[in-house]
C-alpha cells in the first residue's frame, strides 16, 4: 500500500517538474513515508528522521516532508520531535499531498509536459482504503479509516489507462479485497472485468482475508486465465485461542479448508501468509500448533513477525508476556522451516519450463516473475522481451530467485 502511495506521489510531484533522486545527499525534498503497523517501522523512521535533520543543519534550504501512517497517529509528535519537519501529511489526506508539498515547495503545475508514465510493466492499483475488521493487534483501523470500495468504474479506467500505457500486469490492493463492494460489482466480478482489458495480461490481489474468501473467488481463480496462480492469505496462528483473541472470526479449520479448495482448484498455486509469534497469552503449545500448520501447509513464502503492542488497539491492553528472547526463538524457528521449504520448493522447480513475464532488465540480464510469483533471473533475452511472456528453462535456484534461460 505504502509503494503504491509513494509511486503516486511521485507521479503527481513529477508534473510539477520534481523527479526521484536516490539519496538523500542530491534531494532538494526529502519525503518519507511512514508505516505504523509495527514499532520497529516507526523506530526507523525516527532513525532516517535524524539523519534528515543533520542532512538539513547543513543543507538547510532542504525541505522535510512526513507522510503516511505515523503523520496520521503522530504528526504533532514528529513535529515537536524533529523541528526541521516543514510539513506533515496523514495517511487520510494523502491525495493532497503532492498539492501540499508543491504549495510548500513553490512548484509549480507544467502538466503540459506531463512525464510519460510508460516504463512500468507491473503498476499496483488501490481499490480500497481502510480497513473495518479490528484485529486486536491492528492499528490500521485507527490510521486509515474506515473500510472504503473505490468506485469499480473508475478502477476500470484507471487500469485501461495503464494497460495502454504499456502496462501488463495489475497488482489490487486493499486491506481486505474479498469484501470489495461498489454497487453491483462485488470482488470476483471487479476482477472478471478487468480480466476483459485488452493487452492486460496478469492480475493480482492482495491482501485477503481468510473469513471473506468466498467459493466464487476460487472458482473465478480456477477459470479465468489472467489471475495469477497466487494469493496471500494471512493465517497470523494456527491456534484457535489465539485466533480469537486475535478478532480474526475464523478457525484455523476453517483456514485448512480454504488451502484444501484452492489447491483443488488451481494446483499450481503458491499460497503465501502472515504469521505473528509471541502475541499475548500464546503459550508454547499454542506456536507449536502454529508451527506444525506452517511444516504441514508448507506455504511458498510466509512473513513472519514478532508482535510489538500498537497504541489504541485492544491488544494493547493484554499483558505483552511472551518475553522478547522467546519472541525471537519463536520467529527464528519459523524462518528456518519456512526457508528449508522454500529451498526445496524452488529445487524442485529446477529443470522445469515456466511461463514468466518479463518486468525490467539490468546488466543484460531480465528479471521477470512466474504465475506464482516467484522471481526468475532470464538469460538469453533483450530489451525488446520486456513486458512479454517467456517460456523459460529453469537451471537453478537459490532461495528467493531461480535462474534460467529462455527457450
Ligand atoms: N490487512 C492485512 C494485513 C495488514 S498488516 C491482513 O489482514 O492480512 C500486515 C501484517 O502485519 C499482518 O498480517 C500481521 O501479520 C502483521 N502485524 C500487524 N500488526 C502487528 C503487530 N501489532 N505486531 C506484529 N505484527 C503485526
Ligand atoms: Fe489490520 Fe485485521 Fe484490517 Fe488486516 S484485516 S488491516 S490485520 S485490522
Amino acid at each position: 500500500m505504502n509503494m503504491c502511495e509513494s509511486d503516486k506521489l511521485g507521479l503527481a510531484l513529477s508534473t510539477y517538474g520534481a523527479s526521484k533522486v536516490n539519496i538523500l545527499q542530491e534531494a532538494n525534498i526529502v519525503i518519507l513515508n511512514t508505516c505504523s503497523v509495527r514499532a520497529q517501522s516507526e523506530q526507523k523512521a525516527f532513525s532516517f528522521l535524524g539523519r534528515a535533520e543533520e542532512f538539513k543543519q547543513d543543507n538547510p534550504n532542504t525541505k522535510i516532508v512526513v507522510i503516511g501512517c505515523m503523520a496520521e497517529r503522530i504528526g504533532s509528535k514528529i513535529k515537536r520531535r524533529f523541528k526541521s519537519v516543514d510539513l506533515i501529511v496523514g495517511s487520510k489526506d494523502i491525495d493532497n499531498a503532492a498539492l501540499k508539498i508543491a504549495d510548500l515547495c513553490n512548484l509549480y503545475d507544467s502538466s503540459f509536459n506531463k512525464i510519460e508514465d510508460s516504463q512500468n510493466i507491473v503498476r499496483y492499483v488501490t481499490i480500497m482504503r481502510g480497513c473495518d475488521n479490528y484485529c486486536s493487534y491492528c492499528v490500521v483501523p485507527f490510521v486509515r479509516g474506515r473500510e472504503t470500495s473505490l468506485n469499480a468504474l473508475d478502477i476500470l479506467k484507471e487500469s485501461s489507462l495503464l494497460v495502454k500505457n504499456g502496462v501488463k500486469e495489475i497488482m489490487l490492493l486493499g486491506q481486505n479485497v474479498n469484501s470489495y463492494r461498489y454497487k453491483d460489482f462485488n470482488f470476483t466480478s471487479l476482477v472478471k472485468n478487468l480480466a476483459t482489458i485488452n493487452g492486460l495480461e496478469r492480475i493480482r490481489f492482495m491482501t485477503n482475508h481468510p473469513k471473506d474468501l468466498s467459493d466464487e473467488l476460487i472458482e473465478m481463480m480456477a477459470t479465468e486465465s489472467k489471475v495469477c496462480s497466487h494469493i496471500h492469505l494471512p493465517m497470523q496462528s494456527a491456534s484457535n485461542k489465539i485466533l480469537k483473541a486475535m478478532n480474526r472470526k475464523y478457525s484455523y479449520e476453517h483456514y485448512i479448508d480454504l488451502v484444501k479448495k484452492l489447491r483443488i482448484a488451481v494446483p499450481d498455486i503458491s499460497i503465501t501468509t502472515d504469521i505473528i509469534v509471541g502475541f499475548p497469552g500464546e503459550t508454547k503449545e499454542d506456536f507449536e500448533e502454529t508451527f506444525k500448520a506452517v511444516k504441514e501447509i508448507r506455504f511458498g513464502g510466509l512473513y513472519v513477525f514478532r508482535y510489538s503492542p500498537r497504541p489504541n488497539t485492544k491488544a494493547a491492553n493484554m499483558p505483552d508476556n511472551v518475553p522478547l528472547e522467546e519472541k525471537k526463538r519463536r520467529h527464528r524457528l519459523i524462518l528456518e522451516e519456512s526457508n528449508k521449504i522454500s529451498i526445496e520448493i524452488v529445487a524442485s522447480m529446477v529443470g522445469s519450463v515456466q511461463q514468466v513475464l518479463a518486468e525490467k532488465i539490468e546488466n543484460g540480464v531480465i528479471e521477470a516473475r512466474t504465475r506464482g510469483g516467484r522471481k526468475v533471473f532470464v538469460k538469453g533475452s533483450s530489451e525488446k522481451d520486456l513486458g512479454r511472456h517467456l517460456n523459460v528453462s529453469i537451471k537453478e535456484a537459490k532461495i528467493n530467485s531461480l535462474f534460467g534461460n529462455i527457450i
